[in-house]
């Protein structure tokens, strides 16, 4: 529970309702509809205020309406049923996988990951890695793992998006306000932070620690923004993915190295570590001494090491893997190696990667080696991780490379909307109360077809006119409060039209993503979207990585496309896209497209978050999409070819999905106002997408696959000393 000094904090808050400030700082009520009502009904305008920022929240409410609340029978009844259901969470220890592992006792995991999307309060996340592991944890909490988790705090998080009257995005910086956001400072000797001291690299790093309660997992956070450090060093941790190379290879030591010392100091020794992506991956080296301070070799050091890791990777682009040149690893690591025993040409084959002429230190090579379950996260991403790391594995044919794959998945009660859980419910609940909790069973979600057509699309159009409704109310503020420029209200969606058929497009603006594709034939995709009878509208929405000229581009050729007159309007481009934001949009629009250039998406998790609440997915042959299309769930289209551009065939196929089959089956209603076969077609996707793509059969399977082989080992090594 919360430590005294952070209560002391919020005097206004009764004792009577104090409770409140633990719910605050675990984010585990995000992800529980009836806990969020709990903060809701203290105020409904303070709580939007807050951008659904509890903590900020309790700060800004008055003591009246606190004590108000703590008096208010009706609100106490709510008040104690969550603070019941969160004690036992928190405390309840039957989880599944005790139930299921008891032999495991004692073990535990750590995983790292330079990013995690958890709520847009915290703002540690670029895209779809930081959402992979943010899902993780929560999910890990639902099971019950023995998991702990690292990253950094990032002070000014990923640069906030406007758009400019020429269509070029301006990367807004923000501070975040460490006291306003859901997280703690680790104390030592109850009174300050905690400092530790990066082991052995010169010149010296410091990281302060703070935690976030991610229901039963702790999250800890590094944080260099710290009087100890030089200026250039209290920078490291400001934001994500800094183009700067050297910057980031500080940024990886801090993670792996600093994020290592930190669980030791604190007293956690993993048995396992769980790298997500390269960037965590020197954590392995802290690993191999302290191995050696305990008295093993290098080589038994580092094949202990090696037997428990487990390695998960995300990048198709031989260019996307973090790899550093030779004279910057000296920089850092010439005190560093020795320590381990080993030579400076030893040091540096660990990182080498076969086939790359070029003297570097690459990261993914590296943690390839030095892992002993190695993961993929689709199935189409393991067999081209396979391919492209063959030279790795000269020994092995390809189809035996051992690297698998583990297909994402999404944390279920975080992305499906609260109305669809309700609907759900009245229908699941009475042969099944525990389905939620269960969602993995694919048995379960035949009762999908128990849902009456009318009810699905009544909600499903409330969705959509709430995903409308508040980007325009949005932008009507805009125009209001901050005299925005009247074509930046029109582009960003303000003749959207409650009633088309709107498709969705919402991603990083990487070019491999091809945001612009449906534009290939400007004047054919305007008789399709002003189609008077089935007018259809395009809602797109994402951020390009500030050093990414060419995905502002792109982002500027859309935005210019939405201001054309002859689109009427229906075109529409969403500022600063984040979580908030893809909540909207997954749950409200109708369709979800997605065309990345094959293979280069490794598996997609925004169209899965769609699909799980009846948003039709229409993408290319690539990522998680080949293990779920089954011809009833979405619609496929495109070329699969790596050799060559086929834009101009992708985009014809699009437009005759669209022309022939996705707008006439969409205005196809019966005389009782419901697209029937639509409707048929949610259903479907429904079912297929919620049971198998979701984060618990994901973390099930790293616990089969991974997990528990790799604690297998730790425990015969913790047994033999
Ligand atoms: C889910 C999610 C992503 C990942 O989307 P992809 O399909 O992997 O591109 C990115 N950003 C946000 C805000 C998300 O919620």
């Amino acid at each position: 529970m919360t430590p005294d000094v952070i209560k002391s904090k919020f005097p206004q808050v009764p004792d009577r309702i104090s409770g409140l400030i633990d719910l605050a700082y675990n984010l585990w009520w995000s992800w529980n509809p009836a806990v969020k009502m709990v903060f809701k009904q203290l105020n409904h305008q303070a709580w939007i205020d807050s951008i659904h920022n509890p903590v900020k929240m309790l700060h800004a409410l008055p003591e009246e309406t606190l004590v108000a609340a703590s008096k208010n029978p009706a609100y106490l009844r709510h008040y104690d049923i969550v603070i019941a259901q969160f004690q036992y969470e928190m405390m309840h220890r039957h989880h599944w996988y005790a139930e299921n592992y008891p032999a495991s006792n004692g073990l535990s995991i750590a995983y790292f990951s330079a990013e995690y999307g958890i709520h847009h309060s915290l703002p540690f996340y670029a895209g779809g890695l930081g959402f992979l592991a943010g899902d993780h944890l929560k999910e890990s909490s639902d099971l019950g793992l023995p998991l702990v988790a690292v990253g950094f705090m990032y002070s000014e998080g990923y640069l906030h998006q406007h758009i400019g009257p020429d269509g070029w995005q301006q990367d807004i910086k923000e501070i975040l306000d460490r006291d306003a956001a859901p997280i703690n400072r680790v104390l030592y000797n109850h009174e300050n932070q905690l400092v530790v001291r990066v082991p052995f690299i010169d010149p010296p790093i410091f990281v302060a620690v703070w935690k976030v309660d991610v229901g039963n997992i702790p999250l800890y956070l590094l944080d260099t923004d710290i009087v100890e450090n030089d200026p250039a060093n209290r920078s490291i941790t400001y934001r994500l993915y800094t183009g700067d190379n050297e910057q980031r290879l500080k940024q990886e030591i801090v993670l792996g190295i600093g994020g290592s010392y930190v669980l030791d100091v604190l007293g956690i020794r993993p048995s396992v570590i769980h790298l997500n992506e390269g960037h965590p991956a020197f954590a392995l080296l802290e690993r191999i001494r302290e191995n050696i301070l305990d008295k093993y070799s290098y080589t038994e050091a580092s094949q202990r090491v090696q037997d428990t890791t487990i390695f998960t990777t995300h990048t198709p682009v031989p260019a996307g893997h973090d790899a550093f040149p030779y004279p910057l690893m000296d920089k850092y690591f010439k005190d560093y190696y020795p320590l381990l025993g080993i030579s400076r040409e030893t040091f540096l084959s660990l990182g080498h990667s076969p086939g790359d002429s070029r003297n570097l230190f690459n990261m993914t090579a590296f943690a390839l080696k030095m892992s002993t379950f190695k993961n993929g996260v689709s199935r189409r991403h393991g067999e081209v991780a396979r391919s492209m790391w063959r030279p790795l594995f000269p020994e092995v044919p390809e189809d035996e490379i051992p690297i698998h794959h583990i297909t994402n998945g999404i944390h279920v009660p975080t992305w499906l909307d609260p109305k669809m859980q309700l609907l759900l419910n009245r229908y699941f609940s009475p042969s099944c109360p525990q389905w939620l909790e269960k969602h993995d069973n694919q048995v379960l979600w035949e009762m999908i077809s128990e849902i009456p057509d009318d009810e699905l699309w009544a909600v499903h159009l409330q969705l959509k006119r709430k995903l409308v409704n508040r980007i325009r109310e949005h932008k009507r503020r805009r125009w209001v409060g901050e005299n925005a420029d009247p074509l930046n209200v029109i582009s960003g969606g303000a003749l959207l039209d409650p009633y088309a058929l709107t498709i969705g497009f919402a991603r990083r603006f990487s070019t491999y993503k091809r945001a612009d594709l449906i534009f290939h034939d400007i004047e054919r995709l305007k008789k399709i979207v002003n189609n008077p009878w089935k007018p259809i509208q395009i809602i797109f929405a994402g951020k390009a990585h500030p050093a990414d000229d060419e995905g502002k581009r792109i982002i500027q050729n859309v935005y210019k496309y939405a201001l054309q007159q002859d689109f009427g309007g229906r075109i529409a481009f969403v500022e600063d896209y984040g979580e908030q934001m893809a909540q909207y949009l997954v749950h409200g629009v109708d369709v979800w497209l997605n065309n990345p250039l094959p293979p280069l998406e490794a598996c997609g998790t925004s169209g899965m978050k769609a699909s799980l609440n009846g948003v039709l997915h229409m993408s290319v042959l690539d990522g998680w999409w080949p293990e779920a299309y089954n011809g009833k769930n979405g619609w496929v289209f495109g070329e699969v070819a790596t050799d060559r551009n086929h834009d101009r065939q992708d985009a014809e196929q699009l437009y005759e999905l669209l022309e022939r089959d996705v707008a006439p089956l969409y205005y196809m209603h019966s005389d009782d106002g419901v697209p029937h076969m639509w409707v048929k077609m949610m259903k479907e996707a429904i079912k297929c997408t919620a049971p198998r793509f979701s984060a618990k059969r994901m973390v099930k399977e790293y616990v089969r696959n991974g997990y528990i082989p790799t604690l297998n080992n730790a425990d015969r090594y913790r047994k033999r000393g």
